[in-house]
């Protein structure tokens, strides 16, 4: 098995950057003592699952935010034509 990724040192990360991308994609394992993220729970050294369903939430989450924040973009344009309405 691969070496753990949570042994990786600073400049192991940078020499293996390619190799790191594809073992931390997709994230499918934590590690619970360090927060590094896997794709299998072997690469760390204290792994707790990542389950499809919380990533779903993170995802719902995700999305309520981004409304939240076309509202807010939507509001400054109300803002910008009612400044143009006064200056005319
Ligand atoms: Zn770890």
């Amino acid at each position: 098995m691969a070496k753990s990724l949570c042994k990786w040192r600073r400049g192991e990360v940078e020499a293996n950057l390619s190799a790191l991308a594809s073992i931390t994609t997709p994230p499918r394992a934590a590690c619970s003592k360090c927060a590094r993220v896997a794709s299998e729970k072997g690469y760390l050294c204290r792994p707790v699952p990542l389950t499809s369903e919380s990533t779903k939430k993170a995802q719902k989450a995700k999305k309520k935010a981004d409304k939240k924040d076309k509202k807010g973009k939507k509001a400054n344009k109300e803002k910008k034509k009612a400044k143009k309405r006064k200056e005319k």
